[in-house]
């Protein structure tokens, strides 16, 4: 963590700005070790390897956890409990950590073409670049968009209710020779003072936060200048394949699935500071661990064919599209 995060960090107890930094272990400007406890409330907040931990104690050493996701719907803790404990599961599984320090890069064509499509078209529509930009990513995890974004430019910064997942996406940025903050929180309680950082971005993971537009709420404050939202779009053939059983409502992680209506969320925008609002689809799907096929897919003629095809199938569908991709400037 840089003396510079913890300037603009505040208690997510009671809110004050007034943290004492105790440090016992630092590394030039980077403080390593140590604790922030809150002067108005007492609260201690934790500084492990580097990583500020904003996590209420309970969450944090996620237990007692109730294994029937139906209870997530009413014990959003239990929810969340259950969402460290798969992505920090994932996390301790050798080959994946090779796959999760460099993904999409390392992978053929196809695979790295699909993860980065929607960025890509976001990092199009956004107006005014991100070189030097200070950018917070919500819902970071291992760190992939930190490095898209790092790559154009921007200065990055990620938080996650996963410390493992945040451990792993300062280990990516170690091998690539960049720098990326990171914090341990929930992203409907952010410990970030308000327009503290240039751009908030969130790309699939609000969907699974059980208030969405609470964390939204946290995007809007604390950005400066623009938030990026790309989430599942609710559509009409999101509905009716929800209504046939090809679309569940339930993550692996143990999360209800939020689709976003694209009106209700640029409503939203506008009524908490966003000035205008502009929307951009994509219809795609994205696979974690690319198929065999890939390999053969990403020669000519069959990825150029992919590329021709998703773009006529984004242009025609519009807002039927199964993603969308929203900029609210304020
Ligand atoms: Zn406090």
């Amino acid at each position: 963590m840089n003396r510079n995060l913890g300037e603009k960090l505040l208690c997510s107890n009671c809110r004050s700005q007034t943290l004492k930094l105790n440090i016992d272990e630092e590394d030039g400007q980077e403080i390593l070790r140590g604790e922030m406890s809150c002067r108005v409330c007492g609260n201690v907040f934790p500084i492990e390897d580097g990583i500020p931990i904003f996590l209420d104690k309970n969450i944090f050493y996620f237990e007692n956890i109730k294994e029937d996701v139906k209870v997530n719907l009413v014990d959003h803790i239990n929810q969340k409990k259950m969402q460290i404990r798969f992505h920090h599961n994932e996390n301790a599984e050798e080959e994946n950590i090779e796959l999760e320090l460099r993904r999409p890069y390392g992978q053929t064509k196809l695979y790295q073409y699909l993860h980065h499509y929607d960025m890509n078209i976001a990092a199009k529509t956004f107006k005014d670049g991100f070189q030097d930009k200070e950018l917070l990513s919500f819902g970071c995890g291992r760190g992939m968009d930190c490095e898209f974004f790092w790559r154009y430019g921007a200065k990055v910064a990620g938080l996650d209710i996963t410390y493992s997942c945040l451990k792993l996406a300062r280990e990516r940025f170690k091998l690539i020779g960049g720098d990326v903050e990171t914090i341990c929180c929930d992203a409907e309680m952010v410990p970030l003072q308000d327009n503290c950082y240039d751009i908030c971005y969130a790309y699939d993971s609000l969907h699974h936060c059980p208030k969405p537009y609470k964390a939204i709420k946290e995007m809007l404050r604390i950005a400066k200048e623009a938030v990026i939202i790309i989430e599942p779009n609710s559509s009409l053939i999101i509905d009716l394949s929800i209504k046939l059983g090809t679309t569940r409502l339930w993550e692996s992680s143990g999360n209800y699935k939020h689709y976003f209506k694209i009106k209700y969320l640029n409503d939203f925008l506008k009524e908490n500071g966003a000035k205008s609002v502009v929307n951009e689809f994509s219809f795609y799907k994205k696979f974690h661990r690319q198929p065999a096929w890939f390999s053969l897919l990403s020669k000519f003629p069959f990825f150029h064919a992919i590329k021709i095809a998703l773009f006529m199938t984004r242009k025609s569908l519009g807002s039927l599209s199964n993603h969308c991709i929203v900029i609210g400037y304020k």
